[in-house]
């Protein structure tokens, strides 16, 4: 195993196999998974991943990188891996993942030869990327850092919905269109209720290394503004620097290459930022919950609003029972909605509710009791509940963009009726 730079600081968070609670259900032994998107491909995005995840172990923490662009693997060159030697596999058939520079790596690059592009349709691609997280050797970890493909379509979605994601970054470069992209990308992230941990703006400034003189190459100031017009995190401007280039090609990132660069202070600052806003999430996020109704057994926490930097209208940080029929909801905007339980029942979704390919209703409200009432509430992943019911019907998802919506629609009903 590589040794930790010797200029590690120590990590002020729990270490991954300390902190149970918050580690992730489906990988145990890794505490965060972050990914890594861009609305566009050539805004930088593998060359920020790569250089984050090594921010990232320099201030101590045990880091892992997924190479997720398994069209265009770039992280094997900029890591200075070998491609033409297929990883090892452990007894039970995982790959061990390829270390360099402090951090664990896999990519789609070190399983083919770079010289045949793969041609994979998109549920290969999603097939693919889940294997490259998920059969792998990781053993215990602080962060997984995901290097997304470029887009923000089916790929991400299905990833972001299949993985328990801490939440996702996105970079840009301060261009019009790049950030256009990169706000088409962001609320897609939203909609699945995925905390969007901050916005870094790549290809900022550029320094002449000769006069000194700064030239705003792609415009100024447009991630700032972007974070500012969408209420989320601005974690820091990347120089353009040909450095980063040169760092890149040849298999050192600059973090490694120029330590004392304007580049790796703000890579440094970056993951430093980054980690605060994990925190806040650690405390913002209601975790995993079996909840009996009747009891009131095994209840979610009911959070502050403060404590949420996220801010998401779509994120409940709280659920309580008002009374039998009546469950609360606190989102993290900070509405509040007070939902009767049986018209969450009557708003059921599922194949027995609801006709699937025609939304034609199949549940006849006439047959549901008005002291219907949930027997259980479960959480599912961070974006949705299930529910069992007094009448025995089991098998709706909530999402909580859905349930938000329910919420809202139920009140304007209330208004009307009034
Ligand atoms: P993406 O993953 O978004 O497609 P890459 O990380 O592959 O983009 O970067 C595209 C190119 O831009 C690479 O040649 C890389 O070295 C270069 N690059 C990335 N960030 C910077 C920067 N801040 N300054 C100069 N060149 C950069």
């Amino acid at each position: 195993m590589t040794a930790m730079p010797a200029q590690s600081i120590s990590l002020t968070r729990k270490p991954a196999d300390q902190t149970a609670e918050s580690a992730n259900e489906k990988l145990p032994g890794i505490k965060d998974i972050i990914a890594v998107a861009s609305g566009k491909g050539g805004v930088g995005k593998s060359t920020v991943a790569v250089n984050l995840a090594i921010a990232l172990s320099q201030r101590g923490g045990r880091v892992g990188l997924v190479d997720a662009d398994v069209l265009g693997p770039s992280v094997p060159g900029m890591l200075g891996l070998p491609v033409d030697e297929p990883p090892a596999a452990t007894d039970d058939g995982r790959m061990v993942p390829a270390e360099r520079h402090g951090i664990r790596a896999v990519s789609m690059g070190l399983l083919r030869n770079d010289d045949n592009p793969a041609i994979l349709r998109g549920p290969m691609v999603s097939k693919y990327l889940q294997m490259l997280v998920a059969q792998v050797d990781w053993g215990q970890l602080d962060y997984l850092i995901l290097d997304l493909p470029p887009g923000t379509g089916d790929t991400q979605l299905t990833l972001a919905q299949s993985l328990r994601l801490s939440g996702v970054v996105i970079v840009t470069t301060p261009q019009d269109v790049s950030l256009k992209i990169a706000r088409r990308g962001l609320r897609m992230f939203q909609t699945v209720n995925v905390p969007i941990l901050g916005i870094i703006e790549n290809m900022s400034t550029f320094t002449c290394p000769h006069c000194g003189s700064d030239t705003d190459v792609f415009g100024k100031g447009g991630g700032d503004h972007m974070s500012a017009d969408l209420d989320v995190p601005f974690l820091g401007a990347i120089p353009l620097d040909v450095d980063i280039v040169t760092g890149g090609d040849g298999g050192r990132p600059i973090v490694i290459e120029r330590p004392k660069s304007v580049a790796t202070e703000t890579y440094l600052e970056i993951a430093e930022a980054l980690d605060t806003q994990l925190q806040g999430l650690d405390t913002a996020t209601m975790g995993s919950f079996n909840w009996t109704w009747d009891t009131d057994h095994g209840s979610p926490p009911w959070l502050d609003t403060a404590s949420n930097p996220a801010g998401s209208p779509t994120t409940p940080i709280g659920l309580a029972r008002r009374d039998q029929m009546t469950l609360s909801v606190l989102w993290a905007d900070g509405r509040q909605d007070q939902v009767n339980t049986r018209d969450l029942r009557l708003a059921c979704r599922c194949a027995a509710c609801v006709e699937e390919m025609s939304g034609r209703p199949l549940l006849d409200p006439t047959t549901i009791a008005y002291d219907v009432a949930p027997r259980s509430i479960t959480s599912i992943g961070n974006y949705a509940i299930t529910i069992t019911w007094s009448d025995g019907h089991s098998t709706g998802i909530y999402a909580f963009d859905r349930l938000r919506a329910l919420t809202e629609h139920a009140d304007a009903q209330m208004v009307e009726d009034v």
